[in-house]
């Protein structure tokens, strides 16, 4: 009876394994599907990729080399340092006649990224009606004002 018993739970659990087994296949054929989405992931951030160092490539035969704020100057050697800026902040939107990019050297794209969050926080609090806090402000945007104008 006992032994009965034993062979009873035994054959259950056989049974659930099995069970197990064949969900575990459904579970694969899912898993073959996820790899194949996995793949289109892989193949169009590889294309968006393309796209990216395509603009980057378009805007450098387009434009000088040149900082649009700082007017550096760049050559073969340096090329790396001058970056494209998009200049409504939206990397998907490359029309082809390059209006939507200006070159600038790391620094000054920094600086213009650092100037546009700015902008929007301080546009944040004027729409509140109370001033801009002191301290929010770029110290060194002024100082660059100045260097730009005594240029
Ligand atoms: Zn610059
Ligand atoms: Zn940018």
């Amino acid at each position: 009876m006992c032994n009965n018993y034993a062979k009873y739970v035994h054959t259950i659990t056989l049974q659930a394994e099995q069970g197990q087994v064949s969900d575990m296949a459904k579970a694969s054929t899912g898993h073959s599907s996820a790899n194949k989405l996995d793949e289109i992931v892989a193949s169009a951030r590889q294309q968006s990729e393309k796209r990216g160092h395509g603009y980057r490539e378009q805007a450098l035969k387009l434009y000088p080399w040149l900082c649009g704020r700082c007017g550096r100057e760049f050559t073969h050697s340096n090329v790396r340092e001058l970056t494209v800026h998009h200049k409504n902040h939206d990397h998907d939107y490359n029309p082809p006649d390059g209006s939507n990019w200006e070159l600038l050297c790391l620094y000054c794209h920094d600086n213009e990224h650092q100037r546009q969050t700015e902008a929007l926080a301080n546009k944040g609090i004027a729409l509140d009606g109370a001033k801009a806090p002191e301290a929010t402000f770029n110290p060194f945007a002024d100082l660059k004002t100045l260097l730009d104008r005594n240029k």
